[in-house]
Protein backbone atom coordinates (compact mmCIF):
# COMPACT_ATOMS: atom_id res chain seq x y z
CA UNK A 1 0.00 0.00 0.00
CA UNK A 2 1.47 3.40 -0.90
CA UNK A 3 3.01 5.70 1.74
CA UNK A 4 0.04 9.16 2.22
CA UNK A 5 2.19 12.14 1.27
CA UNK A 6 3.11 14.23 4.23
CA UNK A 7 0.46 17.34 2.96
CA UNK A 8 -2.31 14.31 2.57
CA UNK A 9 -5.48 15.85 4.46
CA UNK A 10 -8.51 13.15 3.50
CA UNK A 11 -10.88 15.28 4.80
CA UNK A 12 -10.17 18.13 2.96
CA UNK A 13 -11.65 16.85 -0.56
CA UNK A 14 -14.73 16.02 1.32
CA UNK A 15 -14.99 19.59 3.14
CA UNK A 16 -14.81 21.86 -0.19
CA UNK A 17 -17.13 19.94 -1.78
CA UNK A 18 -19.93 20.03 1.01
CA UNK A 19 -19.20 23.23 1.63
CA UNK A 20 -18.96 24.48 -2.13
CA UNK A 21 -21.56 22.29 -3.57
CA UNK A 22 -19.27 21.75 -6.52
CA UNK A 23 -18.28 18.27 -7.40
CA UNK A 24 -13.96 19.02 -7.70
CA UNK A 25 -13.36 15.56 -8.15
CA UNK A 26 -14.80 15.07 -11.34
CA UNK A 27 -11.88 17.71 -12.52
CA UNK A 28 -9.84 15.82 -14.88
CA UNK A 29 -7.63 18.23 -15.33
CA UNK A 30 -8.36 20.14 -18.79
CA UNK A 31 -6.99 23.69 -17.57
CA UNK A 32 -9.68 25.13 -19.79
CA UNK A 33 -10.34 26.94 -16.49
CA UNK A 34 -7.18 28.31 -15.85
CA UNK A 35 -7.09 29.70 -19.49
CA UNK A 36 -10.04 31.80 -19.67
CA UNK A 37 -9.26 33.08 -16.26
CA UNK A 38 -8.80 36.76 -16.81
CA UNK A 39 -6.82 36.96 -13.50
CA UNK A 40 -4.84 34.25 -14.22
CA UNK A 41 -1.35 35.88 -15.26
CA UNK A 42 -1.33 37.31 -11.58
CA UNK A 43 -1.69 34.30 -9.61
CA UNK A 44 0.81 31.83 -7.71
CA UNK A 45 -1.65 28.90 -8.02
CA UNK A 46 -4.10 29.11 -11.22
CA UNK A 47 -7.41 27.25 -10.33
CA UNK A 48 -6.88 23.94 -11.90
CA UNK A 49 -3.78 23.79 -10.01
CA UNK A 50 -5.99 25.08 -6.70
CA UNK A 51 -8.38 22.08 -7.97
CA UNK A 52 -5.36 19.31 -8.11
CA UNK A 53 -4.48 20.73 -4.83
CA UNK A 54 -7.42 19.99 -3.12
CA UNK A 55 -7.53 16.38 -4.89
CA UNK A 56 -4.18 15.83 -3.03
CA UNK A 57 -5.59 17.07 0.43
CA UNK A 58 -3.04 19.79 0.63
CA UNK A 59 -4.85 21.88 2.69
CA UNK A 60 -2.31 24.09 3.64
CA UNK A 61 -1.18 25.04 0.72
CA UNK A 62 -4.71 26.05 -1.32
CA UNK A 63 -6.18 27.98 1.45
CA UNK A 64 -2.75 30.23 1.75
CA UNK A 65 -2.55 30.50 -1.78
CA UNK A 66 -2.62 34.46 -2.88
CA UNK A 67 -5.14 33.46 -5.85
CA UNK A 68 -7.97 32.70 -3.73
CA UNK A 69 -7.76 36.33 -2.94
CA UNK A 70 -7.06 37.42 -6.06
CA UNK A 71 -10.43 35.41 -8.02
CA UNK A 72 -12.75 38.49 -9.18
CA UNK A 73 -15.77 36.14 -9.06
CA UNK A 74 -16.50 36.34 -12.95
CA UNK A 75 -17.93 32.56 -12.63
CA UNK A 76 -15.84 32.26 -16.42
CA UNK A 77 -14.31 29.29 -15.07
CA UNK A 78 -17.40 28.12 -14.11
CA UNK A 79 -19.06 28.59 -17.51
CA UNK A 80 -15.57 26.82 -19.38
CA UNK A 81 -15.47 23.57 -17.56
CA UNK A 82 -16.60 20.86 -19.49
CA UNK A 83 -17.59 19.22 -16.11
CA UNK A 84 -19.92 21.38 -15.07
CA UNK A 85 -17.63 22.49 -11.47
CA UNK A 86 -19.21 25.62 -10.24
CA UNK A 87 -14.90 26.62 -9.58
CA UNK A 88 -15.90 30.34 -8.60
CA UNK A 89 -17.83 28.65 -5.88
CA UNK A 90 -15.00 26.50 -4.96
CA UNK A 91 -12.63 29.20 -4.76
CA UNK A 92 -15.10 31.73 -2.41
CA UNK A 93 -15.39 28.50 -0.32
CA UNK A 94 -11.65 28.70 0.24
CA UNK A 95 -11.95 32.25 1.41
CA UNK A 96 -14.08 31.28 3.90
CA UNK A 97 -12.16 28.36 4.91
CA UNK A 98 -8.91 30.53 4.87
CA UNK A 99 -10.82 32.98 7.36
CA UNK A 100 -11.75 30.50 9.65
CA UNK A 101 -8.04 28.92 9.75
CA UNK A 102 -6.48 32.19 10.49
CA UNK A 103 -4.66 31.64 7.33
CA UNK A 104 -1.90 34.65 7.48
CA UNK A 105 -0.86 35.83 4.35
CA UNK A 106 2.75 37.47 3.57
CA UNK A 107 0.46 39.99 0.99
CA UNK A 108 -3.32 40.09 2.49
CA UNK A 109 -4.58 43.02 0.30
CA UNK A 110 -7.06 40.84 -1.63
CA UNK A 111 -8.06 39.46 2.40
CA UNK A 112 -8.64 43.13 3.45
CA UNK A 113 -10.04 44.44 0.06
CA UNK A 114 -12.61 41.61 0.36
CA UNK A 115 -13.68 42.54 3.81
CA UNK A 116 -13.88 46.48 3.24
CA UNK A 117 -16.05 45.45 0.13
CA UNK A 118 -18.46 43.10 1.84
CA UNK A 119 -18.86 45.54 5.37
CA UNK A 120 -19.66 48.39 2.83
CA UNK A 121 -21.90 46.26 0.89
CA UNK A 122 -23.68 44.98 4.50
CA UNK A 123 -23.86 48.29 5.68
CA UNK A 124 -25.56 50.21 2.43
CA UNK A 125 -27.09 47.20 0.66
CA UNK A 126 -24.71 48.27 -2.13
CA UNK A 127 -20.88 48.75 -2.65
CA UNK A 128 -19.85 52.36 -1.01
CA UNK A 129 -16.72 53.30 -3.28
CA UNK A 130 -15.64 56.02 -1.06
CA UNK A 131 -15.99 53.90 2.26
CA UNK A 132 -14.86 50.98 0.69
CA UNK A 133 -11.68 52.84 0.08
CA UNK A 134 -11.03 54.67 3.35
CA UNK A 135 -11.79 51.19 4.72
CA UNK A 136 -9.28 49.74 2.80
CA UNK A 137 -6.55 51.99 2.56
CA UNK A 138 -6.82 51.64 7.10
CA UNK A 139 -6.79 48.13 6.90
CA UNK A 140 -3.68 48.04 4.52
CA UNK A 141 -2.26 50.84 5.50
CA UNK A 142 -1.21 51.18 1.93
CA UNK A 143 -2.30 55.26 2.83
CA UNK A 144 -1.07 57.03 -0.50
CA UNK A 145 -1.37 53.86 -3.13
CA UNK A 146 -3.49 55.27 -5.74
CA UNK A 147 -4.06 58.88 -4.44
CA UNK A 148 -3.37 60.36 -7.41
CA UNK A 149 -6.28 58.95 -9.51
CA UNK A 150 -8.90 60.24 -6.99
CA UNK A 151 -9.40 63.81 -8.17
CA UNK A 152 -10.01 62.20 -11.53
CA UNK A 153 -12.53 59.80 -10.10
CA UNK A 154 -14.39 62.80 -8.56
CA UNK A 155 -14.60 64.76 -11.49
CA UNK A 156 -15.80 62.29 -13.61
CA UNK A 157 -18.31 61.46 -11.31
CA UNK A 158 -16.90 57.85 -10.39
CA UNK A 159 -16.60 58.33 -6.82
CA UNK A 160 -19.66 60.01 -4.20
CA UNK A 161 -18.38 61.58 -1.19
CA UNK A 162 -21.61 60.42 0.79
CA UNK A 163 -23.09 57.09 0.99
CA UNK A 164 -26.14 56.35 -1.16
CA UNK A 165 -27.99 53.60 0.24
CA UNK A 166 -29.96 50.62 -1.60
CA UNK A 167 -33.61 50.63 -1.46
CA UNK A 168 -32.95 46.85 -0.56
CA UNK A 169 -30.56 47.61 1.98
CA UNK A 170 -32.66 46.50 4.63
CA UNK A 171 -33.35 42.92 2.63
CA UNK A 172 -29.40 42.78 1.70
CA UNK A 173 -28.96 42.89 5.43
CA UNK A 174 -31.19 39.87 5.91
CA UNK A 175 -29.52 37.67 2.80
CA UNK A 176 -26.14 38.63 5.20
CA UNK A 177 -28.08 37.55 8.30
CA UNK A 178 -29.10 34.04 6.65
CA UNK A 179 -25.17 33.81 5.18
CA UNK A 180 -24.44 34.09 8.50
CA UNK A 181 -26.76 31.73 9.71
CA UNK A 182 -25.90 29.04 7.23
CA UNK A 183 -21.93 29.28 7.82
CA UNK A 184 -22.67 28.58 11.26
CA UNK A 185 -24.86 25.61 10.66
CA UNK A 186 -22.55 24.07 8.68
S1 LIG B 1 -14.14 33.19 -10.97
FE1 LIG B 1 -12.06 33.58 -10.24
S2 LIG B 1 -10.89 31.78 -10.84
FE2 LIG B 1 -12.77 31.76 -12.05
S3 LIG B 1 -12.26 32.80 -13.97
FE3 LIG B 1 -13.08 34.37 -12.59
S4 LIG B 1 -11.32 35.25 -11.55
FE4 LIG B 1 -10.65 33.28 -12.49
S1 LIG C 1 -12.13 23.30 -16.47
FE1 LIG C 1 -13.09 21.91 -14.99
S2 LIG C 1 -12.31 19.87 -15.49
FE2 LIG C 1 -10.98 21.37 -16.51
S3 LIG C 1 -9.29 21.73 -15.04
FE3 LIG C 1 -10.81 23.28 -14.65
S4 LIG C 1 -12.11 22.40 -13.03
FE4 LIG C 1 -10.95 20.74 -13.93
Amino acid sequence: MSEALPWNDPTFLRDVERRSGASVSACFQCHKCSTGCPVAPEMDVMSSQIMRLIHLGARDEALASQSIWLCASCEACTTRCPQGIDIAAVMDTLRMMAVEAGVTLGDARGNKFNTSFLSSVRRHGRVFEMGLMTAYKLRSGDLLGDVGKVPGMLKRGKLALWPKSSGNAKEVREVFKRADQEEKNR
